[in-house]
Protein backbone atom coordinates (compact mmCIF):
# COMPACT_ATOMS: atom_id res chain seq x y z
CA UNK A 1 0.00 0.00 0.00
CA UNK A 2 1.35 3.28 -0.79
CA UNK A 3 1.59 5.20 1.89
CA UNK A 4 -0.56 8.98 2.68
CA UNK A 5 1.80 11.83 3.38
CA UNK A 6 0.29 14.02 5.89
CA UNK A 7 1.31 17.48 5.32
CA UNK A 8 -1.75 20.51 6.26
CA UNK A 9 -2.62 21.35 9.52
CA UNK A 10 -6.24 19.41 10.23
CA UNK A 11 -9.14 21.68 9.46
CA UNK A 12 -11.56 22.59 11.81
CA UNK A 13 -15.48 23.58 11.05
CA UNK A 14 -17.15 24.05 14.64
CA UNK A 15 -20.96 23.83 13.01
CA UNK A 16 -19.68 20.62 11.92
CA UNK A 17 -17.97 19.05 14.39
CA UNK A 18 -20.37 20.46 17.22
CA UNK A 19 -22.99 17.93 14.79
CA UNK A 20 -20.35 14.94 15.19
CA UNK A 21 -19.99 15.47 19.09
CA UNK A 22 -21.06 12.24 19.96
CA UNK A 23 -19.04 9.62 22.21
CA UNK A 24 -17.10 6.76 20.29
CA UNK A 25 -14.68 4.78 21.39
CA UNK A 26 -10.68 5.53 20.98
CA UNK A 27 -9.87 2.58 19.34
CA UNK A 28 -6.94 1.53 21.14
CA UNK A 29 -8.12 -1.84 20.04
CA UNK A 30 -10.81 -3.57 18.10
CA UNK A 31 -13.17 -4.77 19.24
CA UNK A 32 -12.60 -2.10 22.53
CA UNK A 33 -12.59 -3.57 25.95
CA UNK A 34 -16.13 -3.06 27.03
CA UNK A 35 -16.62 -6.12 24.30
CA UNK A 36 -14.14 -8.61 25.54
CA UNK A 37 -15.74 -11.63 26.93
CA UNK A 38 -16.07 -12.87 30.56
CA UNK A 39 -15.92 -16.52 29.12
CA UNK A 40 -12.44 -16.00 28.06
CA UNK A 41 -10.18 -17.43 30.74
CA UNK A 42 -6.69 -18.69 31.99
CA UNK A 43 -7.05 -21.75 29.58
CA UNK A 44 -7.91 -19.67 26.96
CA UNK A 45 -5.04 -17.10 27.20
CA UNK A 46 -2.53 -20.19 27.65
CA UNK A 47 -3.75 -21.49 24.58
CA UNK A 48 -3.50 -17.99 22.60
CA UNK A 49 0.38 -17.42 24.30
CA UNK A 50 1.11 -20.96 23.07
CA UNK A 51 -0.55 -20.48 19.74
CA UNK A 52 1.72 -17.46 19.37
CA UNK A 53 5.69 -19.17 19.88
CA UNK A 54 6.80 -20.09 16.58
CA UNK A 55 5.38 -16.95 15.18
CA UNK A 56 8.78 -15.20 15.01
CA UNK A 57 6.80 -11.96 16.29
CA UNK A 58 9.29 -10.03 18.52
CA UNK A 59 7.20 -8.89 22.30
CA UNK A 60 6.05 -6.01 23.52
CA UNK A 61 5.43 -5.79 27.10
CA UNK A 62 3.78 -3.66 29.43
CA UNK A 63 3.74 -3.28 32.81
CA UNK A 64 0.88 -1.45 35.02
CA UNK A 65 2.05 0.04 38.29
CA UNK A 66 -1.34 0.99 39.82
CA UNK A 67 -0.79 2.86 43.22
CA UNK A 68 -0.63 6.92 43.12
CA UNK A 69 -0.24 8.92 46.20
CA UNK A 70 -2.73 11.47 45.39
CA UNK A 71 -5.70 11.77 43.64
CA UNK A 72 -5.76 13.55 40.19
CA UNK A 73 -9.28 15.09 39.39
CA UNK A 74 -9.60 14.67 36.19
CA UNK A 75 -8.19 10.69 36.61
CA UNK A 76 -9.92 7.70 34.23
CA UNK A 77 -7.08 5.34 35.06
CA UNK A 78 -7.17 2.29 36.62
CA UNK A 79 -5.39 3.11 40.31
CA UNK A 80 -4.92 2.22 43.96
CA UNK A 81 -4.65 4.99 46.02
CA UNK A 82 -2.36 4.85 48.84
CA UNK A 83 0.81 6.12 50.34
CA UNK A 84 2.07 2.84 51.53
CA UNK A 85 4.59 2.22 49.53
CA UNK A 86 5.48 -0.88 50.57
CA UNK A 87 2.35 -2.27 49.13
CA UNK A 88 4.72 -1.77 46.06
CA UNK A 89 7.51 -4.42 47.05
CA UNK A 90 4.31 -7.16 47.43
CA UNK A 91 2.78 -5.94 44.40
CA UNK A 92 6.32 -6.60 42.59
CA UNK A 93 6.61 -9.99 43.75
CA UNK A 94 3.68 -11.05 42.21
CA UNK A 95 4.34 -9.54 38.78
CA UNK A 96 7.74 -11.65 39.38
CA UNK A 97 5.35 -14.40 39.91
CA UNK A 98 3.04 -13.28 36.97
CA UNK A 99 6.23 -13.15 34.45
CA UNK A 100 7.34 -16.81 35.50
CA UNK A 101 3.25 -18.33 34.64
CA UNK A 102 3.61 -16.28 31.38
CA UNK A 103 6.57 -17.74 30.41
CA UNK A 104 5.46 -21.33 30.79
CA UNK A 105 3.66 -20.95 27.86
CA UNK A 106 5.57 -18.43 26.16
CA UNK A 107 8.53 -19.28 24.44
CA UNK A 108 11.63 -16.19 24.64
CA UNK A 109 11.25 -13.84 21.88
CA UNK A 110 13.48 -10.69 21.51
CA UNK A 111 11.72 -7.80 23.50
CA UNK A 112 11.37 -4.78 21.00
CA UNK A 113 9.09 -2.46 23.47
CA UNK A 114 8.88 -2.18 27.28
CA UNK A 115 6.60 -0.03 28.92
CA UNK A 116 5.76 0.97 32.16
CA UNK A 117 2.57 3.02 33.08
CA UNK A 118 0.25 3.48 35.61
CA UNK A 119 -0.89 4.47 37.91
CA UNK A 120 2.31 6.07 38.56
CA UNK A 121 5.13 3.50 37.90
CA UNK A 122 7.88 5.65 40.17
CA UNK A 123 5.72 4.72 43.14
CA UNK A 124 7.70 1.93 43.60
CA UNK A 125 10.85 2.22 45.57
CA UNK A 126 13.87 2.26 43.98
CA UNK A 127 15.09 -1.48 45.40
CA UNK A 128 11.11 -2.49 44.06
CA UNK A 129 12.13 -0.81 40.43
CA UNK A 130 15.78 -2.49 40.50
CA UNK A 131 14.28 -6.12 41.57
CA UNK A 132 11.71 -5.90 38.91
CA UNK A 133 13.50 -5.08 36.11
CA UNK A 134 16.20 -7.97 37.18
CA UNK A 135 12.79 -9.85 37.25
CA UNK A 136 12.12 -9.28 33.30
CA UNK A 137 15.75 -9.62 32.51
CA UNK A 138 15.91 -12.89 33.87
CA UNK A 139 12.26 -14.17 31.89
CA UNK A 140 12.79 -12.22 28.99
CA UNK A 141 15.40 -11.26 26.55
CA UNK A 142 15.91 -7.00 26.14
CA UNK A 143 17.97 -5.82 23.35
CA UNK A 144 20.83 -3.53 23.40
CA UNK A 145 20.49 0.16 24.31
CA UNK A 146 20.27 1.40 20.93
CA UNK A 147 17.71 -1.50 19.69
CA UNK A 148 15.09 -1.27 21.98
CA UNK A 149 12.28 0.83 22.91
CA UNK A 150 12.36 1.06 27.03
CA UNK A 151 9.66 3.71 28.30
CA UNK A 152 8.34 4.77 31.31
CA UNK A 153 5.66 7.32 32.52
CA UNK A 154 6.75 9.58 35.28
CA UNK A 155 5.25 11.54 37.45
CA UNK A 156 7.39 14.57 37.80
CA UNK A 157 5.91 15.15 41.42
CA UNK A 158 7.48 11.51 42.53
CA UNK A 159 10.97 11.63 41.23
CA UNK A 160 14.41 13.29 42.00
CA UNK A 161 16.95 13.62 39.61
CA UNK A 162 18.73 11.67 40.86
CA UNK A 163 16.37 8.90 40.61
CA UNK A 164 16.40 9.00 37.03
CA UNK A 165 20.18 8.20 37.00
CA UNK A 166 18.51 4.71 38.43
CA UNK A 167 15.99 4.34 35.75
CA UNK A 168 18.62 5.07 32.94
CA UNK A 169 20.95 2.36 34.44
CA UNK A 170 18.12 -0.16 35.06
CA UNK A 171 17.92 0.19 30.86
CA UNK A 172 14.81 2.89 30.59
CA UNK A 173 15.92 4.95 27.33
CA UNK A 174 12.71 6.84 26.63
CA UNK A 175 10.53 8.62 29.22
CA UNK A 176 6.85 10.10 29.11
CA UNK A 177 6.17 12.74 31.72
CA UNK A 178 3.03 13.70 32.68
CA UNK A 179 2.35 17.73 32.61
CA UNK A 180 -1.34 17.86 31.56
CA UNK A 181 -1.35 21.87 32.05
CA UNK A 182 1.26 24.70 33.43
CA UNK A 183 -1.16 27.02 34.58
CA UNK A 184 -1.21 27.24 38.57
CA UNK A 185 -5.20 27.88 38.12
CA UNK A 186 -5.84 24.59 35.89
CA UNK A 187 -3.07 22.60 38.09
CA UNK A 188 -5.26 23.41 41.18
CA UNK A 189 -8.85 23.16 39.88
CA UNK A 190 -7.29 19.30 39.06
CA UNK A 191 -5.38 18.77 42.20
CA UNK A 192 -2.22 18.64 40.60
CA UNK A 193 0.55 21.18 41.42
CA UNK A 194 3.92 20.41 39.42
CA UNK A 195 5.45 23.70 38.83
CA UNK A 196 6.97 24.09 34.97
CA UNK A 197 10.65 24.25 36.95
CA UNK A 198 9.97 20.86 37.91
CA UNK A 199 9.64 19.71 34.57
CA UNK A 200 12.44 21.50 32.91
CA UNK A 201 15.14 20.19 35.86
CA UNK A 202 13.75 16.98 34.83
CA UNK A 203 14.22 17.40 31.33
CA UNK A 204 17.61 18.77 31.62
CA UNK A 205 19.14 16.14 33.73
CA UNK A 206 17.35 13.03 31.48
CA UNK A 207 18.97 14.77 28.38
CA UNK A 208 22.20 14.50 30.07
CA UNK A 209 22.02 11.14 30.99
CA UNK A 210 21.09 9.97 27.67
CA UNK A 211 17.39 9.78 27.47
CA UNK A 212 16.98 9.23 23.92
CA UNK A 213 13.27 10.20 23.87
CA UNK A 214 11.41 12.53 26.01
CA UNK A 215 7.70 13.18 25.92
CA UNK A 216 5.18 14.95 27.62
CA UNK A 217 1.56 14.77 28.03
CA UNK A 218 -1.15 17.59 28.30
CA UNK A 219 -4.65 17.47 28.33
CA UNK A 220 -7.64 19.72 27.25
CA UNK A 221 -10.65 20.29 28.06
CA UNK A 222 -10.00 20.81 31.81
CA UNK A 223 -11.06 22.88 34.00
CA UNK A 224 -10.32 26.70 34.13
CA UNK A 225 -8.84 26.39 30.91
CA UNK A 226 -8.84 29.18 28.26
CA UNK A 227 -6.93 29.39 25.12
CA UNK A 228 -4.97 32.03 26.07
CA UNK A 229 -4.00 30.05 29.38
CA UNK A 230 -3.03 27.06 27.34
CA UNK A 231 -1.31 28.75 24.79
CA UNK A 232 1.09 29.77 27.21
CA UNK A 233 1.38 26.15 28.42
CA UNK A 234 1.91 24.77 25.06
CA UNK A 235 4.57 27.77 24.60
CA UNK A 236 6.11 26.85 27.65
CA UNK A 237 6.01 22.97 26.37
CA UNK A 238 7.62 23.79 23.05
CA UNK A 239 10.51 25.81 24.88
CA UNK A 240 11.42 22.22 26.63
CA UNK A 241 12.05 20.54 23.66
CA UNK A 242 10.76 17.40 24.22
CA UNK A 243 10.63 14.90 21.03
CA UNK A 244 7.15 14.23 21.36
CA UNK A 245 4.02 15.58 23.05
CA UNK A 246 0.69 13.90 23.32
CA UNK A 247 -2.34 16.50 23.16
CA UNK A 248 -5.41 14.39 24.93
CA UNK A 249 -9.14 15.75 25.12
CA UNK A 250 -10.49 15.07 28.70
CA UNK A 251 -13.47 13.35 28.58
CA UNK A 252 -15.95 14.37 32.02
CA UNK A 253 -17.70 10.76 32.08
CA UNK A 254 -18.12 11.91 36.33
CA UNK A 255 -20.74 8.25 36.29
CA UNK A 256 -18.18 6.50 35.10
CA UNK A 257 -14.86 7.43 36.77
CA UNK A 258 -15.76 9.02 40.27
CA UNK A 259 -12.73 10.88 40.62
CA UNK A 260 -14.39 12.99 38.29
CA UNK A 261 -17.18 14.06 40.46
CA UNK A 262 -14.77 16.63 42.45
CA UNK A 263 -13.83 18.68 39.15
CA UNK A 264 -16.34 21.80 39.08
CA UNK A 265 -18.67 20.95 35.91
CA UNK A 266 -19.46 25.02 35.67
CA UNK A 267 -15.46 25.67 35.41
CA UNK A 268 -15.25 22.89 32.39
CA UNK A 269 -14.29 24.55 28.81
CA UNK A 270 -17.37 25.18 26.64
CA UNK A 271 -17.06 22.65 23.28
CA UNK A 272 -16.76 25.97 21.45
CA UNK A 273 -13.56 26.53 23.45
CA UNK A 274 -12.58 23.23 23.63
CA UNK A 275 -12.12 23.67 20.14
CA UNK A 276 -10.47 26.72 20.08
CA UNK A 277 -7.80 25.57 22.51
CA UNK A 278 -7.07 22.40 20.26
CA UNK A 279 -7.18 24.15 16.75
CA UNK A 280 -4.78 27.03 18.17
CA UNK A 281 -2.58 24.34 19.78
CA UNK A 282 -2.08 22.09 16.57
CA UNK A 283 -1.25 25.24 14.43
CA UNK A 284 1.11 26.38 17.56
CA UNK A 285 2.85 22.89 17.31
CA UNK A 286 3.20 22.58 13.37
CA UNK A 287 4.57 26.18 13.53
CA UNK A 288 6.95 24.95 16.39
CA UNK A 289 8.07 22.10 13.52
CA UNK A 290 6.60 19.23 14.85
CA UNK A 291 4.55 17.15 12.71
CA UNK A 292 0.77 16.15 13.69
CA UNK A 293 0.65 12.18 14.32
CA UNK A 294 -2.34 10.15 13.85
CA UNK A 295 -5.24 12.08 16.14
CA UNK A 296 -3.84 13.24 18.83
CA UNK A 297 0.25 12.60 18.42
CA UNK A 298 3.27 15.38 17.82
CA UNK A 299 7.11 14.43 16.97
CA UNK A 300 9.94 16.00 15.71
CA UNK A 301 10.35 15.55 11.58
CA UNK A 302 13.12 12.98 13.09
CA UNK A 303 10.81 10.76 15.28
CA UNK A 304 9.91 7.01 14.45
CA UNK A 305 6.57 7.59 14.33
CA UNK A 306 6.58 10.85 11.81
CA UNK A 307 8.94 7.56 9.55
CA UNK A 308 5.83 5.15 10.62
CA UNK A 309 2.93 7.27 9.85
CA UNK A 310 4.59 8.01 6.19
CA UNK A 311 5.32 4.50 5.08
CA UNK A 312 1.97 3.12 6.23
CA UNK A 313 3.29 1.15 9.59
CA UNK A 314 1.57 3.09 12.18
CA UNK A 315 0.13 1.08 14.84
CA UNK A 316 -2.24 2.16 17.87
CA UNK A 317 -2.50 0.27 20.57
CA UNK A 318 -3.41 0.80 24.65
CA UNK A 319 -0.45 2.70 25.12
CA UNK A 320 -1.43 5.76 21.86
CA UNK A 321 0.08 5.34 18.23
CA UNK A 322 3.11 3.06 18.18
CA UNK A 323 5.93 1.49 15.52
CA UNK A 324 5.52 -1.78 17.17
CA UNK A 325 2.36 -3.43 15.66
CA UNK A 326 4.11 -6.70 14.82
CA UNK A 327 4.82 -7.16 18.10
CA UNK A 328 2.60 -9.81 20.39
CA UNK A 329 1.90 -7.05 23.00
CA UNK A 330 2.09 -8.93 26.58
CA UNK A 331 0.53 -7.47 29.64
CA UNK A 332 1.70 -7.68 33.63
CA UNK A 333 0.20 -6.18 36.67
CA UNK A 334 -3.88 -5.40 37.73
CA UNK A 335 -5.97 -4.52 34.61
CA UNK A 336 -3.20 -4.57 31.71
CA UNK A 337 -4.54 -5.75 28.49
CA UNK A 338 -2.49 -8.06 26.26
CA UNK A 339 -3.03 -8.45 22.32
CA UNK A 340 -1.02 -11.86 21.10
CA UNK A 341 -1.65 -12.74 17.58
CA UNK A 342 -5.86 -12.56 17.25
CA UNK A 343 -6.50 -12.68 21.05
CA UNK A 344 -6.97 -9.82 23.41
CA UNK A 345 -6.86 -10.77 27.47
CA UNK A 346 -6.90 -8.47 30.16
CA UNK A 347 -6.23 -8.99 33.95
CA UNK A 348 -8.15 -8.30 36.69
CA UNK A 349 -8.83 -5.03 37.64
CA UNK A 350 -9.41 -5.34 40.99
CA UNK A 351 -6.20 -5.83 42.91
CA UNK A 352 -7.50 -8.10 45.79
CA UNK A 353 -8.37 -10.30 42.80
CA UNK A 354 -5.58 -10.35 40.81
CA UNK A 355 -3.42 -10.56 44.47
CA UNK A 356 -5.53 -13.97 45.19
CA UNK A 357 -5.22 -15.17 41.41
CA UNK A 358 -1.63 -15.30 41.58
CA UNK A 359 -0.81 -16.55 45.20
CA UNK A 360 -3.27 -19.53 44.08
CA UNK A 361 -0.73 -20.26 41.10
CA UNK A 362 -3.28 -18.75 38.55
CA UNK A 363 -2.65 -16.16 35.55
CA UNK A 364 -5.11 -13.22 37.08
CA UNK A 365 -7.20 -13.44 33.67
CA UNK A 366 -10.51 -11.48 33.89
CA UNK A 367 -11.81 -11.45 30.23
CA UNK A 368 -10.78 -11.63 26.86
CA UNK A 369 -11.38 -12.60 23.20
CA UNK A 370 -10.33 -14.41 20.37
CA UNK A 371 -10.99 -12.72 17.28
CA UNK A 372 -12.92 -14.13 14.33
CA UNK A 373 -11.93 -13.26 10.36
CA UNK A 374 -15.06 -10.65 10.65
CA UNK A 375 -13.33 -8.93 13.74
CA UNK A 376 -9.71 -9.28 11.68
CA UNK A 377 -11.49 -7.60 9.03
CA UNK A 378 -12.64 -4.65 10.67
CA UNK A 379 -9.84 -4.13 12.84
CA UNK A 380 -7.68 -4.05 9.63
CA UNK A 381 -9.93 -1.45 8.28
CA UNK A 382 -10.10 0.83 11.65
CA UNK A 383 -6.34 0.31 12.24
CA UNK A 384 -5.38 1.92 8.92
CA UNK A 385 -8.04 4.80 8.91
CA UNK A 386 -6.87 5.82 12.07
CA UNK A 387 -3.37 5.45 11.57
CA UNK A 388 -3.36 6.42 7.62
CA UNK A 389 -6.17 8.06 7.18
CA UNK A 390 -6.46 5.94 4.23
CA UNK A 391 -8.14 2.72 3.27
CA UNK A 392 -7.23 0.91 -0.15
CA UNK A 393 -10.24 -1.14 -0.33
CA UNK A 394 -8.74 -3.08 -3.58
CA UNK A 395 -5.88 -4.24 -1.36
CA UNK A 396 -8.20 -4.88 1.71
CA UNK A 397 -10.35 -7.26 -1.34
CA UNK A 398 -6.81 -8.80 -2.45
CA UNK A 399 -5.90 -9.41 1.45
CA UNK A 400 -8.94 -10.68 2.38
CA UNK A 401 -11.14 -12.38 -0.38
CA UNK A 402 -14.03 -9.46 0.16
CA UNK A 403 -16.16 -7.68 -2.51
CA UNK A 404 -15.77 -4.75 -0.33
CA UNK A 405 -18.93 -2.70 -1.97
CA UNK A 406 -20.70 -5.86 -1.28
CA UNK A 407 -19.28 -6.71 2.27
CA UNK A 408 -19.85 -3.22 3.72
CA UNK A 409 -23.25 -2.72 1.68
CA UNK A 410 -24.99 -1.63 4.73
CA UNK A 411 -21.86 0.76 5.50
CA UNK A 412 -22.34 3.08 2.42
CA UNK A 413 -25.14 5.33 3.44
CA UNK A 414 -23.54 6.38 6.56
CA UNK A 415 -20.20 6.50 4.23
CA UNK A 416 -22.02 8.99 1.86
CA UNK A 417 -23.25 11.28 4.72
CA UNK A 418 -19.39 11.48 6.28
CA UNK A 419 -18.80 11.97 2.09
CA UNK A 420 -21.55 15.02 2.09
CA UNK A 421 -20.08 16.72 5.18
CA UNK A 422 -16.73 16.69 3.42
CA UNK A 423 -14.87 14.19 6.11
CA UNK A 424 -13.95 11.38 3.48
CA UNK A 425 -13.25 11.51 0.09
CA UNK A 426 -13.58 8.17 -2.05
CA UNK A 427 -12.51 8.03 -5.21
CA UNK A 428 -11.79 4.45 -6.91
CA UNK A 429 -10.41 1.87 -4.46
CA UNK A 430 -8.76 4.70 -2.18
CA UNK A 431 -11.24 5.97 0.99
CA UNK A 432 -9.23 8.90 2.56
CA UNK A 433 -10.08 11.07 5.57
CA UNK A 434 -9.76 14.96 4.24
CA UNK A 435 -7.91 17.37 6.72
CA UNK A 436 -11.28 18.05 7.53
CA UNK A 437 -12.49 14.97 8.89
CA UNK A 438 -9.38 14.11 10.56
CA UNK A 439 -10.02 15.21 14.15
CA UNK A 440 -12.99 13.46 13.75
CA UNK A 441 -11.64 9.84 12.26
CA UNK A 442 -13.45 7.97 15.15
CA UNK A 443 -17.15 8.71 13.40
CA UNK A 444 -15.41 7.29 10.19
CA UNK A 445 -14.06 4.11 12.33
CA UNK A 446 -17.20 3.81 13.91
CA UNK A 447 -19.03 2.73 10.59
CA UNK A 448 -16.85 -0.10 10.19
CA UNK A 449 -17.52 -0.84 14.04
CA UNK A 450 -19.61 -4.17 14.14
CA UNK A 451 -19.62 -4.14 17.74
CA UNK A 452 -21.24 -0.12 18.36
CA UNK A 453 -24.79 -0.92 19.26
CA UNK A 454 -26.58 1.83 21.74
CA UNK A 455 -24.15 1.62 24.31
CA UNK A 456 -22.00 4.66 23.62
CA UNK A 457 -22.40 6.49 26.95
CA UNK A 458 -19.36 4.74 28.29
CA UNK A 459 -17.40 6.10 25.64
CA UNK A 460 -15.93 9.72 25.68
CA UNK A 461 -17.19 12.70 23.89
CA UNK A 462 -15.07 13.45 20.60
CA UNK A 463 -14.57 17.02 21.13
S1 LIG B 1 -4.05 10.77 36.61
FE1 LIG B 1 -2.34 9.37 36.83
S2 LIG B 1 -1.18 10.15 38.59
FE2 LIG B 1 -3.20 11.11 38.68
S3 LIG B 1 -4.43 9.77 40.00
FE3 LIG B 1 -4.76 9.08 37.92
S4 LIG B 1 -3.28 7.48 37.56
FE4 LIG B 1 -2.63 8.61 39.38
Amino acid sequence: MSPTRLTGTAHFDPELVRRYDRPGPRYTSYPTAPHFRTDFDEASYRRALLESNGSGRPLSLYVHIPFCEHLCFYCACTKVLTRHHEWGTDYVRRLEREMALVRRSLEDRPVVQLHFGGGTPTFLEAADLTRLMAAIRRHFTLLADDEGEYGIEIDPRTVEPEGLALLRSLGFNRLSLGVQDFDPEVQQAVHRIQPPELVATLLTRARSLGFRSLSLDLIYGLPRQTPESFARTLATAVALRPDRMALFNYAHLPELFPAQRRLSTAELPSPETKLEILSTSIAALEEAGYVHIGMDHFAHPTDDLVRAQATGTLHRNFQGYTTHGEADLVGFGMSAIGSVGNVYSQNRKDLEAWNAALDAGKLPVERGLRLDAEDKLRRHIITRLICDFRLDTEALARLSGIDFEEHFADCRPALETLRADGLIEWNGPILRVTDRGRFLVRHVCMVFDAYLVEKRARYSRVI
